[in-house]
């Protein structure tokens, strides 16, 4: 599921160019959401901080589907009061995804890192790779990459302390394409590495047509810590 104390953000690389938080923002506005009056600019809902608190069963949680945590517009004590409430509900897992790595590599140090919350960068193309150096600084639990839309090769990834790899092709009617060798590639790295591999779709204007079929089988490893749990 999904917690947003946080809505609206700005575009950083290519892998934002038909961002799915934005087209649904604009529809939400439309569709007279007071959450979203401000439509795709970033704002904060601090009325929400505190709802993963009154959640009793233990939920995998998406932080900030709609936005981006370590935009640079946020607060450090706003999100320090995000962290707050994921360190206090250690029944649920959180799963934080950014493109700014680099703020968060120079905020690491000012967060908590329970063990609870998974970091992750999103990385699309070999542009972006640097992406995956500030994760590996920061001292989360479970650091993963998502690979998705995956819109170039990535050879060489840096998978030293990586947990977990997802990689998804694009998806809708201006859908970049996937090949397959830029997938078996990360599959090859991550097999070496024994870093888990998660094949989320091949994406395409109709990803139902197309799956996430690879090598005849699905890929929906995810990291021990949470098969141990
Ligand atoms: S960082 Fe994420 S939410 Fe923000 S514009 Fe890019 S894709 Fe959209």
């Amino acid at each position: 599921m999904t917690w947003n104390p946080v809505t609206g953000c700005t575009k950083v690389s290519q892998g934002c160019k038909h961002c799915y938080a934005e087209r649904m923002a604009k529809r939400l506005t439309a569709m007279g959401s007071g959450r979203y009056r401000n439509g795709f600019k970033v704002t904060l809902h601090p009325d929400l901080l505190d709802v993963p608190r009154t959640w009793r069963q233990p939920r995998v949680v998406f932080v900030n589907s709609m936005s981006d945590l370590f935009h640079e517009d946020i607060p450090l004590d706003y999100i320090q009061r995000v962290f707050a409430t994921m360190r206090d509900c250690p029944q649920h897992t959180f799963q934080v995804l950014t493109k700014r790595s680099d703020r968060l590599a120079e905020l690491a140090s000012h967060l908590p890192w329970p063990k609870n919350v998974w970091m992750g960068v999103s990385v699309e193309d070999a542009r972006v790779i640097s992406r995956i150096r500030d994760l590996s600084s920061t001292p989360a639990a479970v650091r993963f990459l998502s690979l998705e839309p995956l819109i170039g090769p990535l050879h060489g990834l840096p998978l030293s302390g990586i947990h977990w790899v997802i990689v998804g092709g694009e998806s809708g009617p201006r859908a970049r394409p996937m090949r397959k060798e830029w997938v078996d590639s990360i599959y090859r790295q991550c097999r070496d590495a024994r870093v888990p591999f998660f094949f989320k779709q091949w994406g395409g204007v109709r990803k139902d047509l197309t799956g996430r079929e690879l090598h005849g089988r699905t890929f929906n490893e995810m990291p021990s810590i949470l098969q141990a749990a």
